[in-house]
Order: C-alpha cells, then structure tokens, then sequence
C-alpha cells in the first residue's frame, strides 16, 4: 500500500470535477491516489470502470448532440 493510498483511506479522497458528460453525470479524479468516479444513472458515485467509461462517452456524444440540435432550434426560432 502507497502512502498516498493511506492517506485517502485515512482522511478520505479529495475528489476533482476532471470531466462534465451531462449536466447530471460527471466524472471525479483523486487528486492524490487518481481514483476515478462517476456518477451513474442513480446519481450515486461509484469506481469509474471501462465500461462505464464507454457508457459516459456514448451519453456525452448524445447530450452534445441534443445541445448542438437545442441550439440551431432557438437560434432559427429567433429569426422566423
Ligand atoms: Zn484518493
């Protein structure tokens, strides 16, 4: 066991914003140790695995997508 990761066992992670997928899941770095969460379709945080780092990247392109598509909408709707 590294120091580091006694540290985060004793006093806890010290988590970090490190990526915005949608306005309700995001993903969290340890600044110490670089443990990585996220959030999951719950909103609870849990271990960011391969998996959910697949599942984050195909939400992230459909919310970009559907913001991209939000926003083409208002600006046509501010012309006509
Ligand atoms: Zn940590």
């Amino acid at each position: 066991m590294t120091p580091t990761k006694l540290y985060c066992d004793f006093f806890g992670h010290n988590y970090e914003v490190t990526k915005k997928v949608t306005n309700h899941v995001k993903e969290y770095t340890c600044k110490c140790c670089k443990k990585q969460l996220t959030t999951n379709s719950n909103g609870k945080l849990i271990e960011l695995t391969p998996k959910f780092q697949e599942i984050n990247s195909a939400l992230e392109r459909i919310y970009n997508n559907r913001m991209m598509r939000l926003k083409r909408k208002t600006i046509s709707s501010s012309i006509y």
